[in-house]
């Protein structure tokens, strides 16, 4: 088998027992990358140098019988929202397209400190606003199951790069489904994890309230090691909560004897398609075969999740988008103003695209005096039901399993003239995000067209375990 189709585990492994060696592992992925980038379009940016350089020192400490971290070694791509040392970060915008970070992310630290070879940085719709990355400053990337698709959004490039054994695994970040979609869009797991387990210094805030960081990867084995090495309190990010980390290969037990799993009935209505629903329910019915104790649960409050949403997410992202004004942060526009508020506009008008440009209005307009309270504080108020639909749905079932997306992977520029279209797309995922908890996308299987359909378990906050053991039983179904 070709070196840059492994997981994590078996890249290790092989590292270990000498049977290759990392530059041997990375090159192996540069020459998948180089076969089917262009094609794809799933890197904006490569560090060769540097992940050779990474190789390299890893080869050396296992050559000379140092004991290393699991993913010492094994090659990862990161989104582009994400900031990496020395390497370009645009969050495939134009105002940022220029940006080369002079630190690291928490996270690309992090997975540093274990040894990670960082390949480069993969496509998103800029600043993370979008369900397909049509909105990338780089244009689409596409899915590797058929590239007349889209590979799903915001982190469509992390995605496709592990779907295409471009990389052993990749982070993404997942606002309103960004991890969750593209990973069911392209046949891989993703994992959401709970609002605060995962630090997000260094990462280019989208919606403040709502944004998270994780591991998209080839097995559920692997999510558990990514997640081992970037979850836990960060003083740099004081939304990360101090709570344990446990173990997470300890919950990969192949058991859900007992497990009770709720089906909320809300997401397998209207709008879904049969073929989704099939595929899902297919699994649920295998995983009562092995013991889990599955019944059906409704959360009302999901019909009115996507407004919530499309009204405090631009709000935040609006406030957030602030400081990029090609003063301080951001590129000067061409023809610089003397008149301040004519280089704002100058600034801003050159260094945004059309979705970022209309989320920033929808975000003043609800913000804005008069409709404060309308808009802005009402939904508020709404997000606070969609959680307490959470909680009580909790304490009568452990997990919950839905579809991801309404629909597999759709055609490239079949939405993206219908904003509202393509907003509805994150309907399954962003209720999750509104009440912080964590959620796992898993491939169950194919269309008849060859499309590959996601299946998410939700739990509680900090129940990340749960997922874990639910997931890497389906796995093995
Ligand atoms: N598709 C959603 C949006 O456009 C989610 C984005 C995200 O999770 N970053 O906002």
């Amino acid at each position: 088998m070709s070196l840059n189709k492994l997981t994590i585990k078996e890249a290790g492994q092989g590292l270990r027992g000498r049977d290759f060696s990392s530059e041997e592992l990375t090159k192996a992925c540069f020459e998948e990358i180089d076969g089917k980038n262009v094609g794809l379009n799933a890197f904006v940016e490569l560090d060769r140098e540097g992940a050779l350089e990474q190789a390299r020192a890893v080869d050396e400490k296992l050559a000379g019988g140092e004991e290393l971290p699991i993913l010492a070694g094994v090659p990862c791509a990161v989104k582009d929202i994400i900031n990496t040392k020395g390497v370009r970060t645009t969050c495939c915008s134009p105002i940022l397209r220029d940006f080369v970070p002079p630190y690291d992310a928490t996270v690309v630290e992090k997975l540093k400190e274990q040894g990670m070879v960082m390949l480069g940085k993969t496509n998103l719709d800029e600043f993370a606003c979008g369900a397909s990355t049509e909105h990338s400053f780089f244009g689409v990337t596409k899915n590797p199951h058929n590239v007349k698709c889209v590979a799903g959004g915001s982190s469509g490039g992390s995605a496709a790069a592990v779907a295409a054994d471009m990389c052993v695994y990749s982070v993404g970040t997942d606002t309103g489904g960004s991890i969750r979609q593209p990973a069911s869009f392209c046949g891989v797991y993703g994992l959401k994890p709970t609002y605060g387990r995962v630090s997000r210094s260094g990462v280019t805030s989208m919606a403040s309230s709502w944004d998270t960081i994780g591991p998209i990867a080839k097995s559920v084995e692997d999510i558990a090691l990514v997640m081992q090495a970037i979850a836990g309190r960060d003083r740099r990010d004081l939304t990360t909560l101090d709570v344990a980390v446990p173990d997470y290969s300890s919950f990969l037990n192949g058991n859900v004897k007992g497990l009770k799993i709720g089906l909320p009935k809300e997401y397998f209505g209207e709008g879904v398609k049969k073929e989704v629903t099939d595929l899902v329910m297919n699994v649920v019915e295998k995983l009562r075969e092995s013991g889990a104790i599955v019944k059906e649960v409704s959360l009302p409050m999901t019909k009115y999740a996507v407004a919530v949403y499309y009204i405090t997410m631009p709000a935040e992202l609006s406030a957030n988008l602030e400081r990029f004004d090609g003063v301080r942060y951001g590129k000067k526009p061409v023809k610089p103003s003397d008149d301040l508020v004519d280089y704002y506009f100058k600034a801003r008008g050159e260094g945004f695209g059309d979705e970022i440009k209309r989320r920033i209005m929808i975000g003043t307009y609800v913000l804005s005096a008069g409709y404060y309270d309308a808009y802005y504080k009402k939904a508020q108020k709404v997000r606070t039901l969609i959680i307490r639909d959470f909680e009580r749905v909790f304490e009568e079932v452990d997990v919950l399993a839905a579809p991801v997306s309404p629909f597999p992977a759709f055609e490239i520029g079949e939405l993206v003239d219908d904003p509202l279209a393509m907003y509805m797309a994150d309907v399954l995922t962003i209720p999750a995000n509104a009440a912080g908890i964590p959620a796992i996308s898993c491939p169950v299987g194919n269309t008849i067209a060859g499309l590959p359909v996601g299946l998410q378990f939700m739990a509680p906050q900090f129940e990340e375990g749960r997922l874990l053991t639910a997931a890497s039983v389906l796995e093995n179904l």
